[in-house]
């Protein structure tokens, strides 16, 4: 099978040369760019894998680089994490909101970025899989065709929105969704100012989900995800 490539866009050389060592030891072949013009260049001569995109650069900051990957035909399905400081997670948000499947923070630990990056061409592979595929996650099935969710040996009663919210999240075990993806892809609706109603289903969800409720991750600040720590350990 061929190499799965990963494209690199960081400005600091070390830290460059950090992500390449570590990409290159796991059997990744790697491209890189100190910019963002040379990454977006990069991106639609080589169409990678991944996209290990970081966010403060000189020139084009990485959420542009990012909104302009999403727009572009060549570049749109390339799964892209974002690399940021501890500091610019904000920012990050902002990425995850213009399409990025994921981020880390700096300093990052080298195998936890590997499991990151592994996941993210996984799902990147299955991104075209159907809205109706059956998800087994965890232990947990979660059959869209039934419209059940079934934990060890029973089926949970779940209302519609309850349940799009379920596998929307459970289609990326380990990616963060925001609110405002939350409302927008699984309720059909944008999200107001002050708008709880995303909160308020997920909480319900995890009364429902009784000792499974670990499953959906509350990322502070950002929003939800479906837990992918086995993948991770
Ligand atoms: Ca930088």
């Amino acid at each position: 099978m061929a190499k799965k490539t990963v494209l690199v866009v960081e400005d600091e050389i070390d830290i460059l040369e950090i992500l390449v060592y570590n990409l290159e030891a796991e059997g990744y072949r790697c491209y890189k760019a100190l910019d963002g013009e040379g990454g977006l260049a990069l991106a639609r001569e080589k169409n990678p894998d991944l996209i290990l995109l970081d966010l403060m650069l000189p020139g084009l900051s990485g959420t542009e680089i990012c909104g302009r990957l999403r727009q572009d035909a060549l570049t749109r399905d390339i799964p892209i994490i974002m690399v940021t400081a501890k500091s610019e997670e904000s920012d990050a948000v902002v990425g995850l909101g213009l399409g990025a499947d994921d981020y880390v923070t700096k300093p990052f630990r080298p195998k936890e970025l590997m499991a990151r990056v592994a996941a993210v061409i996984r799902r990147g592979a299955n991104r075209s899989a159907s809205q109706t595929d059956r998800i087994e996650v965890n232990g947990v099935i979660i059959d869209p065709m039934r419209h059940e969710i079934c934990m060890g040996n029973h089926v949970l009663e779940l209302t519609a929105s309850e349940f799009r919210i379920v596998q929307l999240l459970a289609s990326q075990p380990g990616r963060v969704f925001t609110r405002e993806q939350i409302s927008a892809k699984a309720l059909g609706q944008p999200m107001l100012p002050s708008d709880r109603n995303v909160d308020v289903h997920v909480k319900t969800i995890r009364k429902k989900f009784e000792e499974f409720r670990y499953l959906i991750e509350t990322v502070r600040g950002v929003g939800y995800r479906f837990t992918d720590r086995k993948a991770i350990e």
